[in-house]
């Protein structure tokens, strides 16, 4: 008697790299720490890549975006400072107020191909945080 395997599931988040999350709809801001590592990654001083890249405001550095509204920072392949993007781009999509708010989580859902269709809010939340996100941690 032959028996049928059960479906392996997708984890609950897995980045299908589609770039729409670059696409410049909400400030992507980088501390003044983060310049240097990210600079580095495309073979720039922190001066010229803050001059080509970033409008200093409030004390720190907002990433800009083209006329097409996508980050300065995507290149053919991606993120071209991706081991060194900022902290929100590296949370996306654990924010705070996702993992808090099932309506903001459906949000998130509609917008990121990443979130698997067919996940719970409750197994998302216990994914992040087994991932290190809670909805206390800062983003
Ligand atoms: S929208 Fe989601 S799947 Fe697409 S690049 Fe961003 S995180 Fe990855
Ligand atoms: S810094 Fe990188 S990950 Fe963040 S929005 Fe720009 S291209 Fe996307």
């Amino acid at each position: 008697m032959s028996q049928t395997k059960p479906k392996k599931r997708r984890a609950p988040f897995e980045c299908q790299r589609c770039n729409d999350c670059c696409q410049g709809r909400g400030g992507i801001f980088l501390e003044a720490q983060e310049i240097a590592p990210a600079a580095a990654l495309i073979d720039l001083s922190p001066d010229q890549f803050i001059a080509r890249h970033c409008r200093a405001r409030e004390g720190r550095y907002e990433v800009l975006a083209g006329k097409d509204g996508a980050c300065s920072l995507m290149g053919p392949q991606g993120c071209r400072i991706h081991q060194a993007k900022p902290a929100i781009c590296r949370r996306w999509p654990f924010f705070p107020g996702i993992l808090a708010n099932p309506s903001a989580f459906e949000d998130a859902r509609q917008a990121c191909p990443g979130i698997d269709p067919e996940v719970s809010h409750e197994e998302f939340v216990a994914f992040a945080r087994e991932q290190g996100f809670s909805e206390e941690t800062a983003e």
